[in-house]
């Protein structure tokens, strides 16, 4: 038996495990992370963070490093199909996944931290506080963390819970050749396209659809330029400028899963995709991970007791997860309408009215 008894074992080296694995060791609390997989990794796509988030990476001093690796879009450029509605100015950092995780990882390991990889997490003895791993070895821990994504196995043992359900949404994803420096959001009916700069050269495209055909929740099923433009049709120029130098397509379905209840259960608490994973239609899910990570640090140094930090955070993250999850859904409504006068509608009130800023700075405000 391995002790780490002293240690809060953290199941999953995501961008929920890292940032939370960062934001305990800056308060001097051990963590331990155990991934399954023999590396970190994330691939085949861009993510962008917005304010909530980046003022957190600015805590551990990783704000330089996101800008440094990232990009910052000078606007956001909103069109029906091919008609300009608005512009506003941007304020999210667009970086590609692997090099978010990865200076995640970096930072993670400077302040301390160990990963523990090819370990994938089979059962918990929560009163003995026992971790047991699909290649036999057991670990004695002081609490369990589940940052293991929307299908958690954590979740499933230990909370009455739904499987993931399918949302109704696929996504396309690549990355490719685009020297913008804006991002665009093109709506369409029953679709919208997302155009934002990595770097000063590549930008990442997500094709957002409705559609039925359920595709299998991964990140990894590759599909091809066909498929993508039949699935996706009508393309701004910009979008098409990406997608055609695009080498890798990939696709899937989007899941979620029902709001959890309750966050905690006796030593064991959710983070995460595995606490909440909603429709991406904001960019908030990683944010929310991000959140989550550094709320439960911050109260357990505080408060200096493991029980009373899992009341506070679930009291603290609940209303906002709530919300976030509701005008994320909410989102892929107005994106997708159809019917022409709603259109007409909505366009007038996003470039006539403060709309689009008040919704961004309800969401981007995160205090604790
Ligand atoms: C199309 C799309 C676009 C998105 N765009 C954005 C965006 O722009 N901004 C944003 O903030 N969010 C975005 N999101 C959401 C974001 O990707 C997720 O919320 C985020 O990746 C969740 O991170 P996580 O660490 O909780 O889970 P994951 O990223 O799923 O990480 C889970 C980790 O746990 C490991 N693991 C799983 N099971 C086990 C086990 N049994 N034992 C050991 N290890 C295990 C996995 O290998 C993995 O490393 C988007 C999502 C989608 C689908």
């Amino acid at each position: 038996m391995n002790d780490y008894s002293e240690h809060i074992a953290i199941i999953g080296g995501g961008i929920a495990g890292l940032s939370f694995g960062c934001f305990l060791l800056s308060k001097d609390i051990k963590p331990i992370i155990f991934e399954r997989s023999s590396q970190i990794r994330e691939g085949g796509a861009g993510i962008s963070i917005s304010p909530n988030a980046i003022s957190l990476f600015d805590k551990i001093d990783l704000k330089e490093s996101l800008s440094n690796e990232g990009f910052f879009p000078e606007k956001i450029n909103f069109l029906d199909e091919d008609y300009p509605i608005t512009s506003i100015e941007s304020r999210v950092c667009c970086i590609s996944r692997e090099k978010l995780v990865s200076i995640l990882h970096e930072k993670y390991i400077e302040l301390g931290g160990r990963v523990i990889f090819d370990h994938e997490y089979i059962s918990f003895d929560s009163d003995n506080k026992i971790l047991k791993f699909k290649n036999g070895q057991s670990y004695k821990v002081l609490h369990l963390a589940a940052c293991d994504g929307i299908k958690s196995k954590i979740r499933d043992d230990f909370f009455e819970t739904g499987k993931p359900v399918y949302s109704g949404y696929s996504a396309w994803r690549c990355i490719g050749q685009n020297p913008h420096k804006d991002a665009y959001l093109q709506l369409s009916s029953n679709k919208h396209l997302v155009l934002y700069p990595i770097t000063n050269s590549l930008s990442s495209f997500v094709g957002c659809i409705k559609t039925s055909k359920e595709n299998n929740e991964s990140w990894i099923a590759e599909g091809s330029i066909d498929e993508l433009v039949q699935d996706i049709g009508f393309m701004s120029d910009n979008h098409k400028e990406t997608v055609h130098s695009s080498k890798n397509f990939f696709r899937w379905g989007i899941y979620t899963r029902p709001l959890l209840k309750k966050y905690f259960a006796k030593n064991i608490t959710l983070f995460g995709d595995a606490a909440h994973p909603i429709v991406p239609f904001l960019g908030q899910g990683g944010c929310l991970a991000i959140e989550d990570g550094y709320a439960f640090a911050e109260l357990l140094s505080d408060i200096g007791n493991l029980e009373d930090a899992q009341n506070h955070y679930e009291k603290i993250r609940k209303p906002r997860v709530k919300m976030i999850t509701r005008l994320s859904k909410e989102q892929a409504l107005h994106n997708h309408i159809s019917n022409p006068l709603l259109r007409k509608t909505r366009n007038f009130l996003m470039s006539k009215t403060s709309i689009i800023d008040k919704q961004m700075d309800r969401i981007y405000k995160f205090e604790l």
